[in-house]
């Protein structure tokens, strides 16, 4: 009998985790990656956007903390996420709490008045934690890239060392995601995609990867020196039931997402 292989569940999350505590790679947080001065070999940068609920990556700190891994959690502002007794035991654990910050669209495009809301917001997690690192929200469903801000503006201004979209050179870099619930398909990460000449090493590769066992093969090889993963908490559940309720909400954002991509690709 074949055994049933789920992926994106708690336990998939923990299997890949212990391949990288079972290979070479050292984990580093963003911040402590932004203040290497030059960029590490053989390391991994493990990144969560916590877009919806904050107790899924508090499982997952967990399951890191255990193999003695460091990871980032990108964390927003909203009711379900921002609890700051999360915020300091994550980073108790040696974690990295990070602001994920949507400031252009709550701002409706107005560069100034969301530059006043990221301070705010930034401010509002500094009452409780630490912060040095931001990076931007994608919201697929609104016409703005929350990262403009920073055409204006300076985020070292602001005590920032780093932005992990605009900071991190991906020509060094394997940028791997599970956005969409598959490591493939690049065609739905409508706000998730990296400048395209950069991209090109990464391109070649995701034809090869799909699952996280995928993943779990390439960080075993050992091929390349830098590698970031990001994996969203909301994504990877314990339970079967929870399970099929992203799994169907994520095959309907998707079918969301592939419309917005389609539109857009024939508005020009
Ligand atoms: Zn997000």
């Amino acid at each position: 009998m074949r055994k049933l292989n789920i992926d994106f569940t708690l336990e998939k999350y923990k299997t890949l985790c212990e391949t990288i505590s079972n290979s070479s790679y050292t984990t580093f947080t963003f911040e402590q990656y932004f203040n290497q001065e030059n960029p590490p070999k053989n390391c991994i940068l493990l990144r969560h956007d916590v877009d919806r609920n904050i107790s899924n990556a508090h499982k997952m700190a967990m399951i890191e903390q255990r193999l003695n891994l460091v990871s980032t959690y990108y964390c927003r502002t909203t009711e379900r996420v921002f609890k700051p007794e999360y915020f300091q035991e994550i980073a108790a654990m040696g974690h990295e709490i990070g602001y994920h910050y949507e400031t252009l669209d709550k701002a409706k495009g107005d560069v100034e008045e969301a530059i006043k809301i990221f301070s705010q917001e930034l401010n509002a997690f500094r009452e409780f934690i630490n912060i040095k690192t931001v990076c931007m929200h994608g919201n697929p469903f609104s016409p703005w890239l929350n990262s403009n801000i920073w055409n204006k503006y300076d985020f070292r201004d602001f005590g920032i060392i780093g932005e992990p979209y605009l900071s991190l050179d991906y020509k060094d870099v394997i940028y791997l995601t599970d956005t969409g619930r598959t490591w493939a398909d690049k065609n739905i990460r409508v706000k998730d995609v990296i400048k395209d000449k950069d991209h090109q090493k990464n391109n070649l590769l995701i034809g090869n990867i799909s699952t996280t066992d995928d993943i779990i093969n390439l960080i075993k090889e050992e091929q390349y020196p830098r590698i970031c993963l990001l994996a969203h908490p909301d994504r990877w559940h314990g339970h079967l039931i929870d399970w099929t309720g992203e799994l169907i909400l994520q095959n309907l954002k998707n079918i969301g997402k592939a419309g917005i991509i389609w539109y857009r690709k024939n508005k020009n």
